[in-house]
């Protein structure tokens, strides 16, 4: 594509190169089924979240690996951990094993406090 210089819209480009992986290797040790993902989908498809807001579990997991953490924690508390992702995930992935780890990964070094610890 012919760089002009200027967009009128915002590059949606990555460069993994410069990208902060951290989150993303710390998930892959904390859940090692993540790293199994085909990204089928199959997960947004039947998201109970999804069929009431904006929620995208695979998208979720597309954020981690492109180090693109940020409102990654917002979003994820629109997840109610209903575990129904997990049930049709043809890879088995133990996604709500993934979500609640990714939360406590996402506080790691913070105080949680104690209604979100019960929870997650
Ligand atoms: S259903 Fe499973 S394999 Fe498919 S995108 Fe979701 S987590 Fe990945
Ligand atoms: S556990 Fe979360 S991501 Fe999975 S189906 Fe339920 S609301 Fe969606």
């Amino acid at each position: 594509m012919i760089d002009f210089g200027y967009g009128i819209t915002r590059s949606n480009r990555l460069n993994l190169d410069e990208a902060d992986l951290s989150l993303a290797r710390k998930m892959a040790r904390r859940e090692k089924s993540f790293a199994t993902c085909i990204g089928c989908g199959t997960c947004t498809a039947g998201c109970t979240a999804g069929h009431f807001t904006a929620y995208n579990p695979r998208k979720i997991q597309l954020m981690i690996l492109n180090g693109q953490t940020e409102n990654l924690k917002e979003d994820l508390k629109k997840c109610m951990l209903c575990g129904r992702c997990q049930m049709l995930c043809p890879r088995g992935i133990s996604l709500r094993s993934l979500w609640s780890k990714l939360y406590r990964a996402l506080d790691d070094g913070r105080k949680t406090p104690a209604v979100t610890r019960d929870i997650f």
